[in-house]
């Protein structure tokens, strides 16, 4: 990706925007978001960071290691490491073997009206949610300079599967709410929106299919994301 930088109030960086403590007198992290565990190697260059206090910092390590595998696991189709060609993600399934059996034990078969066993697997949708909401409040920040640490009205995930082509249309082209209200002069949304850097069709492509996101801004500010070009996720905050 490119190098950004950008120009919004220094005072915002103050605290974690997860939890509101002030950074001064906590130890902080550089997290990236999105996390690492749902890229691919080799990593892009210049990943989007934001500061934030080390106890968030490693309260969301499991839950984004759960998200990552049990993504990999859906879309694979198994949770055997023999069966993933990814090295990385078959080595981490070796290795967190308590977490490969939990995401085992929710795979089920359901019928088909055509009697065909299908697949599925039933997420932990809290843990997915926190991660969908990590990566929102990181992309709002990195993008707008917004500290968004009020509760969302909305934190949403499904799979694109499963969703209509009108409503996959409207979740990929809605531009309701883009550039309706202007990114603050000097923040990385209004340096994209003027220079195209990393953009395709409002969404910023951190990993070609393996990841993008978009914030918009309207009277509220939403973020959406893609995973592995499976998993839709959007957070809505309401006007303040
Ligand atoms: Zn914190």
């Amino acid at each position: 990706m490119y190098q950004i930088n950008e120009f919004v109030d220094e005072r915002q960086k103050s605290w974690c925007i997860h939890c509101g403590a002030g950074n001064g007198g906590v130890d902080t992290n550089r997290d990236h978001v999105p996390s690492r565990t749902l890229l691919r190697k080799p990593y892009p260059a210049n990943l989007p960071v934001v500061r934030i206090c080390s106890a968030c910092n490693e309260s969301f390590s499991r839950d984004e290691e759960y998200l990552s595998l049990f993504l990999r696991c859906v879309i694979a189709g198994t949770t055997d490491p023999d069966g993933h060609k990814n090295p990385k993600v078959a080595r981490a399934l070796k290795r967190h073997d308590k977490l490969r059996a939990r995401i085992e034990r929710s795979k089920s078969e359901r019928w088909t009206v055509d009697g065909e066993s299908v697949p599925e697997w039933q997420p932990e949708i809290e843990r997915v949610n926190q991660v969908v909401l990590k990566n929102a409040r990181g992309h709002a920040f990195y993008e707008y300079g917004e500290p968004m640490m009020a509760e969302p009205a909305r934190v949403w995930a499904a799979p694109l599967a499963v969703m209509s082509e009108a409503e996959r249309e409207a979740f990929e082209d809605d531009t309701a709410g883009t550039l309706v209200g202007w990114p603050e002069v000097g923040s990385r949304m209004m340096i994209r929106a003027v220079e195209g850097q990393d953009l395709r069709d409002a969404w910023i492509v951190v990993q070609k299919g393996v990841y993008r996101y978009r914030v918009d801004q309207c009277d509220t500010l939403r973020v959406r994301s893609i995973i592995h070009e499976y998993l839709a996720t959007e957070v809505c905050w309401t006007g303040s």
